[in-house]
């Protein structure tokens, strides 16, 4: 078999396997792509809720996105938690120095239990550091409304929004709607030019978490293949879509988007 295509996560651990670096993962390999990781954080979470994160020394997220762009290469990369600012001031260094890209960024602020996920003073360093560096920065509204202080209610503020955070550096944005309400999730992009809408139906569950990870990683694994900006996030947006309408209950709380739909035949029938 011929080397696939490699795609690199810089993102936090969920000990419950249904977001960060476990979803990236899952949604890598289901998307035909090589999957690395360099972890920022292990968070201690299950289906209830996030009741702690243990963060790694700077350096060591810094060396092992070293380790893999200097030998293996990586096609394209996508940022979750990135925790502190000194993790995203290491990040920021190495991907600068590495020329990491395309990179996508889920500028990951708290769980969809409101949980945190990011230490306060990170805040401003995903704003001046992380999202300079993007070729796509995607954020749900509470993102938006966090980085800058816009409250998306509709298209014009979504288009506000993205203009907010075109300026302040990433070359594309794709401001999600899949946390407010009505029939439909539309997801807005913008490249500071251009605007392209991506629309689904909103699915009736609660079981979406790490969906907003599955989507950076897929859109991030369409890149490392080859796909322009719209044709990967039309790509990630279907791959997302099935895995919430794949989704199942888990544990007593949230349960998260599923894979299994990528390797149903598995084991074979006869086997
Ligand atoms: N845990 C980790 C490590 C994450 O990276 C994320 C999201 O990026 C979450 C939890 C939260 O996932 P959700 O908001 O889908 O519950």
């Amino acid at each position: 078999m011929a080397a696939p295509s490699t795609a690199l996560t810089i993102a936090g651990s969920d000990s419950g396997g249904g977001a960060g670096i476990q979803a990236d993962l899952k949604t890598f390999l289901g998307c035909g792509v090589h999957g690395m990781s360099a972890v920022t954080a292990v968070t201690v979470q299950n289906s209830i809720g996030v009741s702690g994160f243990y963060e790694l020394p700077p350096h060591a997220v810094a060396e092992q996105i070293e380790s893999v762009v200097t030998d293996i290469g990586v096609g394209a990369a996508k940022t979750g938690m990135l925790a502190s600012a000194a993790i995203m001031a290491a990040v920021a260094e190495a991907v600068r120095r590495l020329a990491v890209a395309p990179l996508v960024v889920d500028p990951v602020a708290a769980s969809q239990h409101g949980d945190p996920l990011l230490r306060p003073d990170a805040i401003d360093a995903l704003r001046t550091r992380i999202i300079p560096l993007a070729t796509l920065v995607t954020p749900n509204v509470g993102e938006v409304r966090l980085l800058t202080g816009v409250e998306v209610s509709g298209p014009e503020d979504a288009l506000e929004a993205a203009r907010r955070l075109h300026v302040l550096g990433a070359d594309w944005v794709l401001v999600k709607g899949g946390h407010r309400s009505g029939p439909d999730a539309i997801d807005l992009l913008y490249d500071g030019n251009r605007t392209y809408e991506f629309t689904a139906p909103r699915q009736a569950t609660e079981h979406t978490h790490g969906s907003g990870d599955t989507l950076a990683a897929a859109i991030c694994a369409g890149l490392a293949r080859g796909s322009d900006m719209p044709e990967a996030v039309r790509i990630g947006k279907a791959y997302v879509t099935q895995a919430i309408t794949n989704s199942y209950p888990l544990g007593s709380g949230l349960g998260p988007v599923g894979h299994f739909w990528r390797i149903r035949d598995w084991p074979p029938a006869n086997s």
